[in-house]
């Protein structure tokens, strides 16, 4: 076979795969719109008028909702027993339905209660007790499209399993503004330099089908160019403005609107932002780094064998903060732990700005997107027990336990953590109380409250994981239920990716335990060990895309982070730029791979992690 051949050959699969990858996003589109509810400003009369009062309507600028909206928006709220509605104008332009579209599954968000609050964030009906709750009474309102779609993404986890969605055909708004969509996308959590990246790489490959594969090539662009309207006419409820216009000129809008929003600056340099938090840093780091550990141990924190052998030694690849860290592994039992390990001052400094501060978007982000694996968690209990009142601790946000709320709604569920994060999720109504603390000095106070207790990926990050079991035992009432979740230090690819394992996670992981000991740690304390998981806790995408991501951020670690020792170049900022583009298509190529490795892991029930249920004994 030729090159010739070969490259045509590669172009029809291309093309063959964009026909359908576009067939099935038109598709989807399509069933999505049509669990859109529509408003009938028509609708009930006088008599079932309900009272306009308990309800706030939140506009963005040039936005205008008639009474007749409202009162439809109200009554729609009410029948359907919503706290939040998204009003989606029926004018809405075609671009914006479809990117709407691609994010927002209001059937299935409707019922999710971790879903992300996606919406078009030109007008949100909120309820006075929830726009209390959220603390929205005492700031102003938002002034913008991007203003109100992070506004719902608050709403939505104040209210998660009563937001919904409608299209309002009395609202009128003004034509989006192209200038705003860097902001708008950065609003929705997603980045937009590589979006734009990705939208362009896309659009090139549709020319380069179209012009040397004339069937699917052809198919592939006629496709993308109609969509469309092939997506939204004759759909009911939304009319968008300019649909044949914004169909006929559709990839050059495409193109344009990449360009552009790749041309728009970031919205803030972290460093410029905060002079303070650098300043912090900076004066933190004066000191050196030696002073954030304690001497070198020289026997095993687990069985106190003598003389342990090096694991593995990293820097900071999750940060990129100073620092270099040492996992050491006992040769008689296998436990493995950070030595010297941090004292609590450097385990402040090395936690900062990671689930909270600067970092805490993209972990809540990355937290908020495991329902599947907190509903097998809570799943888990089924055939042993019906929990009633349940501490989750390390409960971070308190993710879990709002999956955990739908699984069993009758279960009391409270949260203890070191961070500010307990007080949030308690306004939020994902957990009843949140505990702020250490748990073993916590666990007095709450002896004997709770038939489950969790922990999960929590005892590795603690100093001293036997008096944590100890704090179990205590707070636990007879024949209650221990449920623990952690990373697998036994795991093969462990030893195949060396430093690069995400779930060594440096600095923050302290101790890493195989499940034998764990198991007799457990034994020891009185417990029976009911369930022993592995495959179903493999953490996907942990393992190769974690490994990508931890090199990406090795090479160059950001120069415009706070805690940067070096200035931020433009040298430097192109090579931190560079790489991180070079890795995308090692992003995908890890991401297929890690798709087989979970297939792998739940079919020979091993993988990264493993989850262990114990009861504790009757006496
Ligand atoms: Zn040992």
């Amino acid at each position: 076979m030729t090159r010739a051949h070969r490259s045509g050959h590669r172009t029809r699969w291309a093309a063959a795969v964009a026909v359908t990858a576009l067939g099935a996003g038109t598709v989807r589109a399509r069933r999505r719109l049509a669990a859109l509810p529509v408003l009938d400003p028509a609708g009930p009369h006088d008599t079932a008028r309900p009272p306009l009062t308990g309800w706030q309507l939140i506009t963005a600028p040039g936005v205008v909702a008639d009474e007749a909206t409202l009162r439809a928006a109200v009554a729609h709220a009410t029948r359907e027993g919503l706290r939040v509605v998204d009003l989606i104008p029926a004018h809405l332009d075609a671009e914006s339905v479809l990117g709407l579209l691609r994010l927002l599954d209001p059937a299935a968000h409707r019922t999710d209660r971790c879903a992300p609050g996606h919406g078009a964030g030109h007008a949100l009906l909120v309820a006075d007790d929830l726009h209390r709750r959220a603390g929205l009474d005492t700031e102003p309102p938002p002034q913008s499209v991007a203003g109100l779609i992070r506004l719902l993404r608050t709403l939505k986890e104040y209210a998660p399993d009563a937001t919904g969605w409608a299209v309002a055909p009395g609202l009128r708004s003004p034509h989006p503004d192209p200038a705003r969509r860097a902001e708008e996308l950065r609003a929705r959590g997603l980045p937009p330099a590589l979006l734009s990246a990705a939208q362009l790489a896309g659009l090139a490959l549709l020319v380069k089908c179209a012009l040397s594969e004339p069937r699917w090539g052809a198919a592939a662009a006629a496709l993308y160019w109609l969509q469309p309207a092939a997506v939204l006419s004759p759909a009911r409820g939304l009319r968008p403005a300019g649909l044949a216009r914004a169909t006929a000129s559709r990839p050059l809008r495409s193109l344009s609107a990449a360009l552009r929003t790749l041309a728009t600056p970031p919205a803030e340099q972290p460093r410029s932002a905060a002079p303070a938090r650098h300043a912090a840093y900076i004066a933190d780091l004066a000191a050196g780094t030696d002073r954030f550990f304690e001497p070198r141990r020289t026997d095993c924190p687990w069985c106190s064998a003598p003389d342990p052998v090096v694991r593995v030694r990293m820097p900071d690849l999750l940060q990129g903060k100073p620092g270099r860290f040492t996992l050491e592994e006992c040769r008689h039992c296998g436990h493995v732990f950070q030595n010297p390990r941090l004292t609590p001052d450097g385990l402040d400094f090395y936690y900062r700005d990671f689930y909270e501060g600067l970092g805490g978007e993209g972990a809540s982000l990355v937290l908020g997107r495991m329902t599947a694996t907190y509903r097998d968690r809570a799943e888990l209990l089924r055939p042993f027990t019906t929990p009633r009142a349940w501490l989750d601790v390390g409960t971070a946000g308190g993710h879990f336990c709002n999956v955990a709320r739908g699984v069993w709604p009758d279960t009391r569920f409270d949260g203890l953590d070191m961070g500010e994060g307990v007080h949030e999720a308690e306004r939020r109504g994902w957990i009843d109380t949140g505990y702020q603390g250490q748990f073993p000095e916590l666990a007095d106070r709450l002896a004997g409250r709770y038939d489950t207790v969790s922990m999960h990926h929590y005892l590795e990050h603690t100093r001293d994981p036997f008096a944590e079991l100890d704090a179990a035992v205590k707070v636990l009432a007879p024949g209650g239920h221990l449920l623990i979740e952690l990373p697998d230090p036994e795991s093969r690819i462990a030893r195949l990716l060396g430093r690069y394992w995400l779930p060594w996670f440096q600095p923050q992981h302290q101790h890493l335990m195989p499940a034998g000991n764990l198991k007799q740690a457990l034994e020891a304390r009185g417990f029976t060990v009911l369930a022993e998981q592995h495959g179903p806790a493999h953490q996907n995408n942990a393992d190769f895309l974690g490994a990508v991501a931890l090199a990406a951020n090795g090479v160059v670690p950001d120069p415009l982070a706070p805690w940067a020792t070096v200035r931020p170049t433009r040298a430097r900022r192109a090579a931190r730029s560079a790489i991180q583009a070079m890795a995308v298509p090692c992003y995908a190529a890890a991401l297929a791979v890690d798709n087989l490795r979970t297939a792998v892991a739940r079919a020979t029930d091993g993988g990264n992690a493993y989850r262990l249920l114990a009861r504790k004994e009757l006496g």
